[in-house]
C-alpha cells in the first residue's frame, strides 16, 4: 500500500486511513491513467474523491520520498460542478500513474514556478508615469484595482516598486547578525533611505532625492514651491521626455485605509486622501496590520493646486526594524527566526537574514521560472562553507491558499533547503517552528563532523 488519506486540519497531516489495494488501483486507473476498466472501479474511485471532499482530506502518494510527499486535493470545477483530483506542491514521480505536468495556471511553469516576475525592481531612470496633464479625469476616491493572483503575488504597482527598490538599495531588508534584531529609531531608517535616494539619479545630473522626499508634513505652500521647481526651474532637457512632473513622500504610518493615510508626529497629524485611493499590499480592505510603509505621489491637479494622486502601503515588521512583511504571520516567523539565532549563539556560523522583495530566477528541471520566498537565511561557517535556508510561512487558515503557495516549493528548493513555518508542512508536528529550525541550523553547523 502506498496511498493514504490525510487530514487537512485537526490535526493537519494526521493519517485518516490507508487506501485498500483495490481502491488504490481504482484511483490510479480512473484519475491517473484515465482508464475505467469497470463500473465497480469507477464507483471505488468516486467514493475516495467524495470522501476527500466531504471530510477535507488530501491524498498522499509515496512515489516521492522525504519530507515533501506528492499530494492531491479534491477540487471542484466550478463551471461543470465536477470533482477532480488536483495535484499541487510537489508533483508525483514521473513514473507514477498520477504524475501530471504541473498546470496551476497559464502563468506557471511545469515545476510550479512563475513564468514571469510579478515583482521586479524598477529603473530609477525610467519609472515616472507618462504625462497625462491634458487627459486628466477626476475620479475621487476610486481605489486602485490591483487584480488577482493565485498566490497573492499581484503585479506590484509602480509606486510599490519604487518604494521596494529604495528599501532594497538602502539595505533595509537585509541584516546581519539576526540576533539581536536591528533596533534603530524610525528616523535612522528614513535617513538611510534618503541617503540612498541622494546617491541615485533619475536623469543625468538630477538626484532622485529631488523628487523622492521624506517630509510628509510639508505644508501646501511648500508643496507648490516644490512643484514649481520641478516645472519651471529646469528646462525640459533635464526632465525625462513625456513624463509627468511628480514628487513622492515616504513615511511610516499606523493609520491606513483604502481612502486615506494619516501621518502623525509629536503634537500633530496630517491626513492625505489620494485621488486614486491607497492600495495596500495583500489587503483588499482596511489597513488592519499597522505599522506600514507609505509612499504617496503628488502632482498638479486639474484645478491648479498640488494634489495627492495615489498611495501605496506595505506592512512593516516594526518601526525600529522596518523590514516589509506580507502578513501578521510573517511577523511571527521573523520573531521566531531571531529567537533561533539567539539560541544558536553563532553555532551555525554568521547568519544573514534577507527578506526578498523581488522575484528570484531559478532553474528547475531545465526550465527557468521565478519564485518569491518569504525569508532567506544565509549561514556562513568559520571554515567558509555556506548554506542557504529558505523559510516559508504556511500557517494560513485558508487551505487552498497554502496549496497554491506550496506550488512554488519545488522552485524554492533550487535556492536552498526549504523550511516551513509550521515545520514540515503539510504535516502537523508537535514541535514548534522555532525548535525545529534550531535543530536544523545546529545540524548545519556541526555537519562537517558527521
Ligand atoms: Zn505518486
Amino acid at each position: 500500500m502506498s496511498m493514504k488519506l490525510i487530514q487537512k486540519k485537526g490535526p493537519r497531516g494526521a493519517l485518516k486511513r490507508w487506501l485498500a489495494e483495490e481502491e488504490e488501483a481504482a484511483v490510479r486507473n480512473v484519475f491517473g491513467r484515465k482508464q475505467v476498466r469497470s463500473a465497480q472501479e469507477r464507483a471505488l474511485a468516486e467514493h475516495v474523491i467524495l470522501e476527500m471532499r466531504k471530510s477535507e482530506l488530501w491524498l498522499q502518494c509515496s512515489c516521492v520520498g522525504g519530507d515533501s510527499p506528492a499530494l492531491n486535493s479534491a477540487n471542484l470545477k466550478s463551471e461543470t460542478q465536477t470533482l477532480y483530483l488536483s495535484g499541487f506542491s510537489h508533483s508525483h514521480d514521473p513514473s507514477c500513474p498520477m504524475f501530471r505536468v504541473f498546470k496551476g495556471d497559464e502563468g506557471a511553469t511545469r515545476a510550479g514556478t512563475r513564468k514571469s516576475a510579478g515583482s521586479k525592481r524598477l529603473n530609477y531612470r525610467d519609472f515616472l508615469p507618462a504625462d497625462e496633464s491634458d487627459a486628466t479625469i477626476k475620479a475621487p476616491g476610486k481605489p486602485v484595482n490591483t487584480g488577482e493572483d493565485r498566490t497573492r503575488r499581484k503585479r506590484r504597482p509602480r509606486l510599490a516598486r519604487l518604494l521596494m527598490t529604495l528599501i532594497e538599495d538602502a539595505g533595509l531588508n537585509t541584516f546581519s547578525p539576526i540576533s539581536p534584531l536591528p533596533n534603530q529609531t524610525a528616523r535612522t531608517w528614513l535617513d538611510a533611505l534618503a541617503a540612498s535616494a541622494g546617491a541615485q539619479e533619475f536623469i543625468r545630473d538630477r538626484v532622485l532625492s529631488e523628487i523622492v522626499r521624506f517630509q510628509p508634513a510639508m505644508n501646501e505652500a511648500a508643496q507648490v514651491r516644490l512643484m514649481l521647481e520641478l516645472e519651471l526651474e529646469h528646462p525640459d532637457a533635464n526632465w525625462p521626455a513625456g513624463k509627468a512632473r511628480v514628487f513622492y513622500q515616504i513615511f511610516m504610518s499606523d493609520q491606513v485605509s483604502r481612502e486615506h493615510v494619516t501621518f502623525s508626529w509629536n503634537g500633530g497629524e496630517r491626513q492625505f486622501f489620494p485621488e486614486r485611493g491607497v492600495s495596500i499590499n495583500g489587503e483588499s480592505q482596511e489597513g488592519v496590520r499597522p505599522p506600514y510603509w507609505v509612499i504617496l505621489a503628488f502632482r498638479r491637479g486639474t484645478e491648479g493646486g498640488v494634489i495627492c494622486s495615489e498611495g501605496y502601503a506595505h506592512a512593516l515588521f516594526r518601526r525600529t526594524c522596518p523590514v516589509p512583511v506580507d502578513s501578521m504571520l510573517e511577523r511571527q516567523t521573523l520573531e521566531g527566526i531571531a529567537e533561533v539565532a539567539r539560541w544558536l549563539k553563532g553555532r551555525a556560523g554568521d547568519l544573514t537574514l534577507v527578506k526578498p522583495l523581488f522575484d528570484i530566477e531559478v532553474d528547475v528541471e531545465g526550465e527557468k521560472g521565478f519564485v518569491l520566498p518569504d525569508f532567506i537565511i544565509q549561514a556562513k561557517m568559520p571554515d567558509g562553507r555556506e548554506h542557504t535556508v529558505v523559510i516559508e510561512t504556511m500557517g494560513y487558515i485558508d487551505d487552498e491558499y497554502c496549496e497554491r503557495k506550496s506550488e512554488q516549493h519545488k522552485g524554492m528548493r533550487a535556492l536552498g533547503s526549504l523550511q516551513t513555518d509550521p515545520p514540515r508542512w503539510p504535516q502537523e508536528l508537535d514541535k514548534p517552528f522555532k525548535n525545529h529550525l534550531y535543530g536544523f541550523m545546529l545540524n548545519l553547523g556541526t555537519a562537517k563532523n558527521g
